[in-house]
């Protein structure tokens, strides 16, 4: 039978088909010294409740290890603590290079006075310019479909309202992936315990977040190629090597110039390939 894994702990595995089953990995897993990940799905032995075989993933992420993401949605503070292309960027750029589609949601607007909100506003056109969904939880009604039929994980920097995120989407989640992140931030549990939770028709994981996973592990070449509006414009610069630096001929730079890229993500680029 052909199911997902939803749920790990320890060895067993709680994979989704027809109904829920809970499998071990055993047998071929241990040549190969691959391990069945949530989020994967699986053959698997209905009868002997064994695992058989895994489908190839189009991604994975390590902390904690859930595979087969379709998005993420990065809950981004509007204030307290304040509003950071620094790592919005550097969010988006981790994500990107993960074949995972980002949903950017800004919180806590209702912080911000008239003067600070014409100005996050025009953050949010710039992100939803360069093709990036945008939405705010200001209410519920702007999650709609948004989740459906989609593996999702939440990030975003502690204290950007997260919680209280998952506390307005479903007030029993909030409970559940508390629990989780608790463990994991203290790491005092030797039980390793990854779950999916069922939201609006989809699923959802709680990740600590990819800070973790930071841009040191890629390469100049690969964080130029993970954002968005340079990529898109990298065609139409003089060399195709183009590292939008100093070179010659490089539309990137003109476009700065006439603010058509927001240029505090140009530095951010240029901070992130310099390390
Ligand atoms: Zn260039």
């Amino acid at each position: 039978m052909t199911g997902r894994i939803v749920k790990q702990i320890s060895n067993d595995y709680t994979v989704l088909s027809d109904k829920t089953y809970i499998c071990k990995a055993r047998g071929v897993f241990r040549k190969t010294s691959e391990t069945p990940l949530v989020g994967d799905i699986v053959e698997f032995d209905e009868e002997k409740k064994i695992i058989l075989k895994i489908h190839e993933r189009k991604n994975y992420l390590i902390r904690p290890t859930v595979s087969n993401i379709d998005q993420a949605l990065i809950v981004t503070s509007a204030k307290n603590p304040d509003f950071s292309t620094i790592l919005l960027d550097k969010l988006l750029t981790i994500i990107e290079f993960n074949n995972i589609e980002p949903i950017i949601c800004f919180t806590k607007l209702d912080l911000l006075n008239s003067e600070e909100i014409k100005h996050i506003k025009e953050y949010m056109d710039y992100y939803e310019k360069i093709g990036y969904r945008v939405v705010t939880n200001e209410k519920k009604s702007n999650f709609k479909n948004l989740f459906r039929d989609k593996i999702t994980v939440f990030t975003g920097q502690s204290g950007a309202g997260k919680s209280s995120l998952l506390n307005l989407l479903d007030p029993s989640l909030h409970l559940k992936t508390d629990e989780i992140s608790y463990a994991l931030n203290r790491g005092k549990h030797t039980t390793r315990h990854t779950e999916l939770f069922s939201l609006d028709g989809g699923m959802i994981a709680d990740t600590p977040g990819f800070s973790a996973i930071d841009l040191n592990s890629l390469k100049p070449i690969e964080i130029r190629d993970n954002m968005k509006d340079m990529f898109d414009m990298l065609k139409n610069c003089k060399y195709r090597d183009c590292m939008h630096i100093k070179e010659d001929g490089c539309f990137v730079l003109e476009a700065c110039k006439k603010d058509k890229i927001l240029n505090e993500r140009h530095d951010n680029y240029l901070s992130f390939i310099r390390k």
